[in-house]
């Protein structure tokens, strides 16, 4: 039976009836009451008559392409349904284990015979048809022709905008700006970007190029032209802002070698989710992991407890809703580890097998370092790293300076293969050949003393949950065997000292031994055969760039060989603090840390910057900050916005490239997120492009834009003869399918596919668009790459990735002691980080607490994303803005109460950030804990349709032409930006020029510590 835990009074305490009644009713006051429009209902009785009657994949007039969708970031299989060279429904791919609850159809089952069969995707995939055809996409190359952000702009050909990018110069002096902008031309220059410090890098770091939603295959086209050509390091994806908190406590767990670690949906008995909507969001998503846990549930095969300040869908099946304050998930953790180590409730025989083999000999793949041996003598030069061989010697061998070492069961000092076990919990003395001696402890003491730092009571006060269910919950979690794992995501991780809180979340499944095992926490299978090399050698080509320097975000650089320390050191100082935080310590883009590094121009400047599906100002807690950054001109000198609209961000553009959309372009190889799988999904465009096109035919797109900039510039790695062929031919890249589909044919090539049958061959033919260029191929390769075409991919079921217990695609060690961490410094203070758990609390780069700085703000903001949405562009999804027309701000009862407020009336949440605040209509619920609010995203834009932009030219530039166009250009529609934006109050940071709160040691954007009054509005 589900149990919701006390949380402050008796009065809050709720039964499941009254949770699923609470439930009910806030899904009706939070726009689940559909609209009331007889157009609404019509669509609702007949579904069909929205968009006429809906295709059948069988019938003969349609065509029908599989591919994978990108209505998130999940990755799911899709199946798009064309009449008349028109979408008309997606539904799923059964060859795709995404779509079929990880046991998909045999892979080598004829296609035609699939077809009938059914497969879901979610409700984000039906909307495409939505998406695809929004009348305000755009699809010819604008230019600004007011002030930035003014919104003003006018359609120009794409000649004049390949030659005003590339060249630069007076390209708005018929606004009155006398400046010459910097072309990309102006970047590609060897010499040093800052003369005095050679560490930062060439000129060609001045050019970099933020990407938002992004996947592999066009990221890796975007590489080969930022990178790889160009010679710029900045190429800045956006992992920050999408989850990078739980990813660094992964991170840290494996010593970087992956990101992602999940339970197993398909295998667990019993999941421990920690900030993850796994009913609603989450990737693999909800046809996926959603599914397969709601299913096993209902089977009565897995329990699950949830840790989050609010009740998300899935709380209706959870053993437990843990409304844990937010930014205090490790607090939570560490008690959980505290109580398990206290009661003999960690897996101490996994624990104390100290090397791989000794881990295989067991049934595990994978061991721990919890018995290696840490220097713990703060005088010793080692300090903090781990034990060797030649640490206790006088004359070590080099090999002897790899060895980690171990005690035996007498505590005597040996190497760590030379035994199966170890002693786990010790801390000793050990004397090295030259007589010293000096104190060690075992990785596993050490996160011990971390943990012991504080009391069961005190975890209970910090995260705000009762003790009696923390020690339920870590009862629970340590009964299932190896069949207990935890799931976290985004809300675990995501706030400043998030690594620490997301580490300690990720190392209980190593403490139940279950890292590696069915059922238990386990990395993606991944991919099934690489894109790169083949048949056609995608990696290389003559001219090549390999960038230098450091990264604007400064992600990987090391403080300490700058100049700036040098010369701050020199000036009898300790060369500390860093302008702003450096990041040696990191994996992701730091998409954030990039725009604060450009408005700082720190560590130098931008002069040219490329952003792509990106939008700052909306997506980022605390990114209207970024509105001053974009409209200045000499932090930004050329703006070029690449995308399907015009945004809150792209507003601020110089010029606005128009993109197509997954279902005519987004080529791509997808493999299979965290956890288990291996499998290579690839999209296949069902459509021609809806953009303009180029003098030579080519669709105004990414990859045409840069194409066309390569050629204008002679860049190396496109054009004619770019792509060498294992024959010695050359081979060329001047359109999107010269690079994608040669990648494929090397992927099925390396999966040895066998060539499809006539049928399978006929189906791609008939069907795909992308059939056109059947003659870049031989017959024979041809018909292996239609083997992988028509199904989607190439893909494999959930039972071939383990060996009886054991998953064979996974990694081989994880840490309780990550020496690398403990080696790194902040280039704030200068101070080494720690290299195991530690409880802290969310603070800003002054090290001050952030919730004791902003106590006159009483309540904490919470954000979420709602199954029908993703981040911020599903406002074009017509049916989820149907369904849910705006969002709510979210208030407990108890504080609803005390503040007299109902639902439906208007409130303003004013932060210290944002004094002026943001409006939105309250939802009264018990489904959030006292002292929250929380938000959805996806609401409260200000562009995307919402408000008109003055576009000369209008109706030759938008999808929908003069229906969405008058004389001034694109019309608005306040619908389209109903409700709310958190991201509007976010926190920013004021000793760090007020740019958006992040993270120190990682650069974690901050989602969980903005604080807020909330007053009634008029
Ligand atoms: S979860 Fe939905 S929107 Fe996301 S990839 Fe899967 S089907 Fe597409």
């Amino acid at each position: 039976m589900t149990e919701i835990i006390k949380q402050n009074t008796p009065a809050d305490t709720i039964d499941r009836r009254q949770f699923i009644k609470g439930t009910a009713a806030t899904m009706a006051a939070i726009g689940f009451t559909p609209s009331s429009s007889a157009e609404a209902e019509e669509r609702r009785r007949i579904p069909e008559a929205h968009y006429g009657q809906t295709a059948n994949q069988t019938d003969d007039d349609v065509r029908v392409v599989h591919s994978v969708c990108l209505g998130c970031n999940a990755r799911c299989g899709n199946r798009q349904v064309v009449r008349n060279n028109r979408l008309e429904k997606i539904s799923g791919n059964p060859y795709h284990p995404y779509n079929s609850m990880g046991k998909p159809i045999h892979y080598d089952t004829p296609v035609e015979s699939t077809l009938h069969l059914p497969s879901p995707v979610c409700g984000k995939a039906h909307d495409a048809v939505g998406y695809v055809y929004n009348k305000r996409r755009i699809i010819k190359p604008l230019k600004r022709c007011g002030e930035r952000g003014e919104g003003k702009f006018e359609e120009i050909s794409w000649e004049q905008l390949i030659r005003e990018i590339a060249q630069g110069g007076r390209l708005f002096s018929h606004l009155g700006e006398t400046r010459d902008v910097p072309g990309l031309e102006s970047c590609l220059s060897d010499a040093l970007i800052d003369p005095k410090d050679p560490k930062l890098g060439s000129k060609r770091n001045s050019f970099a190029m933020i990407t938002g939603r992004l996947q592999s295959g066009r990221s890796e086209f975007i590489d080969r032209f930022v990178k790889s050509s160009i010679g710029s390091i900045n190429r800045i994806g956006h992992t920050d802002i999408c989850g990078l908190g739980f990813r660094m406590g992964n991170f840290a767990l494996t010593e970087g070698k992956q990101v992602e670690l999940k339970a197993d949906p398909w295998g667990a008995e019993y999941i421990l989710v920690f900030g993850a909507n796994i009913y609603e969001a989450l990737q693999p998503g909800i046809n996926t992991y959603g599914a397969a846990v709601a299913d096993r549930y209902a089977k009565g095969e897995v329990k699950f407890t949830i840790v989050d300040p609010r009740a998300q869908n899935a709380a209706v099946h959870s053993h437990d809703w843990v409304p844990v304050i937010p930014g205090r998930d490790g607090a939570f953790a560490m008690g959980m580890i505290r109580w398990m180590i206290e009661n003999n409730r960690c897996n101490t025989a996994y624990l104390s097998l100290a090397h791989l083999d000794a881990a295989k000999k067991k049934g595990f793949s994978c061991y721990s370092n919890a018995t290696h041996l840490v220097i713990d003598e703060p005088d010793h030069p080692g300090y903090g790293q781990f034990l060797r061989v030649a640490d206790l010697q006088s004359n070590p061998t080099e090999n002897d300076k790899t060895i980690f070492m171990v005690l035996d069961d007498d505590a005597h000092p040996l190497p760590y293969t030379a035994n199966e076990t170890a002693l786990l919990d010790r801390e000793a003395s050990v004397m090295a050949e030259d007589g010293k001696t000096f104190k060690v402890a075992t990785s596993f003491a050490l996160m011990k003393r971390a943990v012991f730092a504080h009391t069961l009571g005190e975890y209970s006060t910090f995260c705000g949950i009762p003790e009696a269910q923390i020690i339920k919950t870590a009862r629970d979690f340590t009964s299932y065997g190896t069949k207990a794992a935890v799931c976290q995501y985004h809300g675990a991780g995501n706030y400043t000292n998030g690594t620490y809180a997301a580490f300690a979340v990720a190392l209980l499944s190593v403490l139940v031994g279950s890292i590696g095992m069915k059922g238990g926490y386990l990395t993606g299978g991944g991919a099934v055969a690489s894109w790169k090399n083949g048949e056609y050698d995608l990696n290389n080509f003559p001219g090549k760039k390999k960038p230098t320097g450091v990264k604007i975000s400064r992600e990987g650089g090391k403080y300490e060989e700058t100049a700036e320390f040098a010369a701050k050191k020199s000036q009898g100082g300790t060369g500390y603090p860093s302008h702003r935080p450096w990041f040696s310590f990191t994996r992701g883009g730091l998409s954030v840390e990039a725009m604060s590094g450009i408005d700082e121009q720190y560590p130098y400047g931008c002069k040219v910057l490329f952003t792509y599906f990106y939008n700052p100002v909306y997506s980022t807690p605390g990114g209207y900050r970024y509105r001053e950054t974009l409209r200045n001109r000499e932090k930004v000198p050329l703006h070029v916005s690449i995308d399907i609209g015009i945004n809150e961000s792209n507003l601020y553009a110089d010029y606005i490239v128009p993109d197509v959309t997954y279902l005519e372009g987004h080529y791509g190889w997808l493999n299979p997120h965290a956890p288990a799988l291996k499998f290579t999904g690839v999209r296949i465009p069902c459509l021609e492009p809806l953009t303009g096109r180029t003098p030579d035919n080519k669709p105004f797109c990414l990859e045409t834009f840069l194409i066309d900039l390569a050629l204008a510039l002679k860049l190396p790695g496109f054009g004619d003869n770019a792509i060498a062929g294992s024959n010695d031919a050359m081979y060329p890249l001047n359109t999107a399918e010269d690079f994608y589909l040669r990648a494929y044919a090397n992927i099925a090539q390396g999966a040895n596919l066998p060539q499809a049958s006539k049928e399978d061959t006929r189906f791609v033919e008939k069907n795909y668009p992308l059939a056109r260029n059947r003659t870049m191929f031989s017959d024979q390769h041809w018909r292996q790459l239609c083997h992988m075409l028509a199904r989607g991919g190439i893909f494999t079921g959930y039972d071939t990735v383990f060996s009886r217990e054991t998953f064979l695609h996974g990694i081989d060690r994880v840490v309780l002691y990550n020496e690398k961490l403990a080696k790194t410094r902040s280039s704030l203070t200068g101070k080494r980080f720690s290299g195991t758990l530690q409880y802290l609390t969310p603070e800003d780069a002054s090290g001050k607490n952030i919730a004791q700085q902003d106590q006159d703000y009483p309540f904490t903001v919470i954000t979420y994303k709602m199954h029908v949405h993703t981040q911020s562009r599903t406002t074009w999804h017509r049916y989820a803005m149907e369904l849910f027309p705006e969002n709510f701000i979210q208030v407990n009862t108890q504080d609803a109460k005390a503040l007299g407020l109902q639902s439906g009336e208007k409130v303003r949440l004013r932060s210290v950030s944002n004094p002026a605040g943001i409006t939105g209509k309250v939802a009264v619920t018990q489904v959030i804990r006292p002292g929250c609010v929380g938000i959805s995203f996806h609401y409260g834009h200000s562009q995307l349709g919402a408000s008109p932009v003055l576009v000369v030219g209008a109706k030759d530039v938008f999808l929908g032409g003069p229906e969405v166009c008058d004389k001034d250009g694109v019309t608005g529609v306040p619908a389209l930006g109903a409700g709310t934006n958190p991201n509007l109050i976010g926190r920013l940071d004021a000793n760090m020029a007020n740019t958006p709160l992040v993270d120190v040691l990682a650069g974690i954007p901050d989602f969980s510590s903005t604080r807020v009054k909330i007053e009634k509005s008029a």
